[in-house]
């Protein structure tokens, strides 16, 4: 799961149904490469229910819960999951995402330059070390499916 706090920091990105449905996933893939971010999981997916209700488990008793599992689950367009690593990932992600509504998020964000509508707001990702851990876990099989390698960028960035 990465180890918080030190380069080795991950976190899961994704891509949500609308941002690949809009041809934005080479986009979102290359803010966290040229930040300098290391990409370590990577899959394409249409999530079961059960996947997208465990993953929004904290949001169950919202009253937009059951259209926020429809819209990542009904296969209209799939999601693309990744786990992005490097130093200070988790809070930097979420940065870069933009603020959730996306009427609220800055310019230069994802979310600030795409979007306007909180129930399709493009992007997600993991909102502290519980929940990287939480979502890596679940989206990845943990470190199953999360790949160790060496990036020589960090001589550069
Ligand atoms: P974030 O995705 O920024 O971590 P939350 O965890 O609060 O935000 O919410 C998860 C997702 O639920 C949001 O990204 C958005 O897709 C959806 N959502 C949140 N609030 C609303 C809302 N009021 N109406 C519709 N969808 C919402
Ligand atoms: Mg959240």
């Amino acid at each position: 799961y990465g180890v918080p706090g030190t380069a080795k920091e991950r976190t899961f990105i994704a891509v949500k149904p609308d941002g690949v449905q809009r041809g934005l996933v080479s986009d979102i893939i290359s803010r966290f490469e040229r930040r300098g971010y290391k990409l370590v999981g990577l899959k394409l997916l249409v999530p079961s229910v059960g996947l997208a209700k465990e993953h929004y488990a904290d949001l169950s008793s919202k009253p937009f819960f059951a259209g926020l599992v429809d819209y990542m689950t009904n296969g209209k367009a799939p999601v693309v999951g990744m786990v992005w690593e490097g130093p200070a990932v988790i809070k930097q992600g979420r940065v870069m995402l933009g603020a959730t509504d996306p009427k609220a998020a800055g310019p230069g964000t994802i979310r600030g330059d795409y979007c306007l509508t909180i129930g399709r707001n493009i992007c997600h990702g993991s909102d502290s070390a519980e929940s990287a851990q939480k979502e890596i876990e679940l989206w990845f099989g943990g470190r199953g499916e999360v790949v160790d390698w060496a990036s020589n960028n960090e001589e550069w960035v």
